[in-house]
């Protein structure tokens, strides 16, 4: 068996395997096959691929060789063309917003497994890529942030005079707000930190960070701990309570995301508009509809003095870090569901994490999420 590994789209720093993953996939008796420039982002050459064991392969053999394609991206129509029925096809696919690409998948008869649908298991924690690439997303928002802001984040008492500490504040304890805030505490700033899901509290002071108390009457988790919609009445609830941490605030960090559905839109004009010019706010949701008024994906935008940053893929920042975690992740899958005796990857739509993350199979879409759309 052959699994292939595409070259991933400039703009895209977060590959799929790195030279040091070849020898682990050799050993469970799988060739791999890799398209030439895979490793353009990190400046690896192919030979540093080859020689571990890996073969490069031309575009098209890989498609038609790979009994398993693995990827960061997610494929274009004529990647999906070139599919073969029955290939196992791993990546991001954005499913719930990708209906047409998730059609095509199921019509062309692959195999497709979303990695942000791996369930958020202990088992599946090594698999866990949305985890592993938000857990550096939540660091390079602060370093991205440190950056613009134009002052020291930590305390600093000289003989010259007394740089009083960054107040940070940051919306949304998911997996990258905890690394938000562990990154700003570690950089010296004071940090504040809201989240609908208030069995965060002890979370966020157990890092050292001020938990923000807003009553939003009842909110409510799904079972797999993702936060659920607010009523409007209590989005208006949120905004105010949240007007005087954004004042005070220096940088303005929101992560709030919403499984399968559009962010929230928390921070306003309001209060962008109370914010000391020079400020920054980095919007973590701004690919997924965006938590702030005004923040454009790709760009920053300056609004009243404050720098409203828009940027994607902020994994790939870090992109050597994010491309181990991501080619490690891959791997774990791999290894799990390698069947060493029939030689194929066994994908049991019996087995809880392949229930969670396969999409398409058999021509249809099989993932029970995906078909009652959410
Ligand atoms: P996410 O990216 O879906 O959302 C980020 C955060 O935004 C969440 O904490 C959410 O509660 C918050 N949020 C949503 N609407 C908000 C609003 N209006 N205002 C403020 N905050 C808002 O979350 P995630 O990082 O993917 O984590 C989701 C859940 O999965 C968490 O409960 C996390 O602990 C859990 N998790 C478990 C495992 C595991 O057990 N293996 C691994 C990773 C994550």
């Amino acid at each position: 068996m052959r699994v292939c590994f595409p070259k991933e789209e400039q703009g895209d720093k977060v590959m799929s395997i790195l030279p040091g993953n070849v020898p682990k996939y050799l050993d469970l008796g799988v060739e791999i096959g890799i398209e030439s420039g895979i490793g353009w982002s990190l400046n690896i050459s192919d030979e540093e691929y080859v020689k571990k064991g890996a073969i490069v392969v031309s575009n098209s053999d890989l498609y038609k060789t790979g009994a398993a394609i693995f990827r960061s991206q997610k494929p274009n129509k004529s990647d999906v063309e070139k599919l073969e029925k029955d290939t196992v096809h791993l990546s991001f696919l954005d499913p719930f917003n990708e209906k047409e690409l998730i059609d095509d998948l199921a019509l062309s008869g692959v195999k497709a497994v979303s990695v942000e649908m791996i369930p958020r298991s202990t088992r599946a924690q090594k698999m866990d890529a949305l985890s592993s690439q938000a857990n550096l997303a939540g660091y390079s928002a602060v370093i991205a942030a440190s950056h613009e802001i134009g002052r020291a984040l930590p305390m600093m008492m000289t003989p010259s005079g007394t740089i009083p500490p960054c107040k940070v504040f940051i919306v949304g304890v998911g997996v990258a707000g905890l690394q938000a805030i562990a990154t700003a505490k570690r950089l010296g700033a004071r940090v504040e930190a809201f989240d609908t899901r208030a069995v965060v509290e002890e979370q966020v002071q157990s890092l050292g960070a001020k938990f923000l108390k807003i009553d939003l009457g009842e909110t409510s988790e799904t079972k797999n701990g993702y936060a659920k919609a607010l009523t409007e009445e209590q989005i208006e609830l949120q905004k105010a309570g949240m007007v005087k941490a954004c004042a005070q605030a220096d940088i303005v960090i929101t992560t709030a995301m919403l499984f399968g559905r559009a962010a929230p839109r928390i921070i306003t004009d309001e209060m962008i508009n109370s914010m000391k010019p020079g400020s920054v706010i980095v919007d973590m949701a701004v690919s997924s509809g965006g938590n702030v008024e005004g923040s454009v994906a790709g760009q920053t935008t300056l609004i009243n003095g404050v720098k409203v940053l828009g940027i994607e893929k902020l994994a790939g920042e870090v992109g050597e870090s994010a491309t181990m975690m991501y080619a490690n992740n891959l791997y774990n899958f791999f290894e799990e569901f390698w069947d060493k005796e029939n030689r194929v990857l066994s994908l049991d739509p019996e087995d809880d994490i392949i229930a969670g993350c396969l999409i398409t199979s058999g021509g249809v879409v099989v993932n029970k999420q995906i078909n009652q759309g959410a």
